[in-house]
Order: structure tokens, then sequence, then C-alpha cells
């Protein structure tokens, strides 16, 4: 076999894996059931898709009725905040109550695209936070740009959020991994850990304490290095353990076990 094709293969580990951050819904390349049995092989065990806005509040939750190993979560993307309505926190509150639904997420601020206006995406979180607390859930949370307002919003919400949660996809500065970390919340890490510039991303890995890692895709957005030009598949997070633990300098069977208890600690899986 060539060289180039030895690097294009994703590793098999004997430890389960848990994807704790996919959009299964928007992946397009395979069927639901191709998607989940590549991963299965690769040794994905569960998989959490996460809705974002009032369009797919249902797909997700179905999904996740449908198919034993997948869960899900309720909530507005900031991108999706200017579609907060009454109507969509009362249908947040009804269908968070299933079993299957783990999670208030993906909730947060966008400020580098700001899709939907500030003032919006303000009032979306910290309606979304207050249902966490009061529904007892965790939090899956988007935080883009927004260091500032995502630690004030928090530290608001910290009394009431027993659960915490997780900042996926974790980009931001040290200071919010650092407020992140001492307060309880998880770090959840993908593909961008792979690419060339992200170091400031390697960065906050390298600063979090193992026991408040996860790991996820984030499929179909940000395939990991050698898949660019793919769509990202929850198949790949093998890559992402790989490079996360060369990052942590453990054994990759240490690292995958620690972020598998981390995935029962933050997520009541049933
Ligand atoms: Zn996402």
């Amino acid at each position: 076999m060539s060289q180039s094709k030895k690097k294009r293969e994703i590793p098999r580990f004997s430890n389960p894996i848990i994807e704790t951050h996919c959009h299964l819904d928007y992946l397009k390349e395979d069927s639901l059931e191709e998607t989940i049995n590549k991963a299965k092989d690769v040794g994905i065990e569960k998989f959490i898709t996460i809705s974002v806005s009032p369009n797919n509040l249902d797909t997700a939750l179905e999904i996740a009725k449908n198919n034993e190993s997948i869960y899900c979560t309720q909530g507005i993307h900031p991108h999706e905040a200017k579609d907060w309505s009454e109507e969509v926190e009362k249908k947040i509150r009804e269908q968070a109550k299933y079993q299957k639904c783990l999670a208030i997420g993906e909730i947060g601020l966008d400020y580098h695209y700001t899709k939907s206006p500030k003032e919006d995406q303000l009032e979306a979180f910290d309606k979304q936070l207050t249902i966490a607390g009061e529904m007892d859930l965790p939090v899956v949370i988007h935080s883009r740009d927004a260091e500032e307002d995502t630690i004030k919003i928090l530290t608001k919400h910290l009394g009431s959020l027993k659960k915490r949660g997780v900042i996926h996809s974790f980009t931001s500065s040290l200071e919010l991994a650092q407020f992140a970390i001492d307060n309880g919340f998880y770090l959840g890490f993908n593909g961008i850990i792979t690419f060339k510039n992200a170091q400031n991303v390697r960065d906050a890995l390298e600063i979090t304490p193992i026991d408040k890692i996860l790991l996820e895709t984030d499929s179909p957005f940000l395939t990991p290095i050698p898949f660019r030009g793919n769509e990202n598949s929850p198949k790949y997070l093998p890559l992402v353990a790989q490079k996360m633990a060369e990052v942590k300098a453990l054994p990759i069977e240490e690292l995958l076990s620690q972020v598998y208890k981390n995935s029962f600690c933050l997520f009541s899986f049933s």
C-alpha cells in the first residue's frame, strides 16, 4: 500500500467511543443507517444528535426515538435566535422531557457571523439556560467571538445550572476555557484540533484537565485531516481521538477510557 493511502485510514481502537455532538439530520453522503453502521465499525457506541432550530426539534427527537444508540438535545442555536418564540419555548420544554433527550442545546452566542441580532441571541440563550436549570438538564453551548457575554450570562445562571454542560467545538480564549474549567463545565473538541492553523485550540486542549474533555465531530462540519473535502461523519471520530491523545501526551487507551467516563458523567444515557 502506498504511503498516501496508508495515511488516509481511520484507526480502530479497542475502547468504545461516544460521539457527543453531531447533526445526523444534516448528513447527505450516506443514509442514516449507513452513517451509524460505518461509525460502529470503528468503535462508536452512542451518538448525540443536536437540534439547532425550530425546524429540526422534531427531527432530532424522532431520530433518537427510532434508534437505540442515538440520543438527542432540544434547543435553538444562536444563528436561529431570531426565530425564538413562546411556542418554541413550549415545544422545547415538552420534548426535553423525553428520556432520550439528554440536554438543552445547542444554545449560546455567535458574534462572529451574527446571523441573528445580538439582543435576540442573548434573550434565547438566557431563556434556554433557565429551562435547563428548571428541568435539571445539562446545556450544550456554542460560543464564538463572544467570550465576555458568555461568561457574564453563565455566571448569572451558575446557581441553577446544577448539571452544568459543555462548551462544544471549543475555539475561544484561554480565559473562557479557564472559566469553564473552574466552574465545572466540560470542553468539547473536534476535528479542528487536527488543523494546522489551530494552535490556539490545541493550547486550550492542553490546559483542560483530562476529566473535563469530551470528544465530538460536529458532523457534517469540520472534517478532520486527512479527510478534508469529504463530508464529516461520526466515523472520523477516532482521528480526533488520536490527535487528542497526542496533544495530551497520553496513551490512546487511557485517553479514551477517561473521555468515555466523562460523557457518562455529563449525560444521563438510559
Ligand atoms: Zn453543532
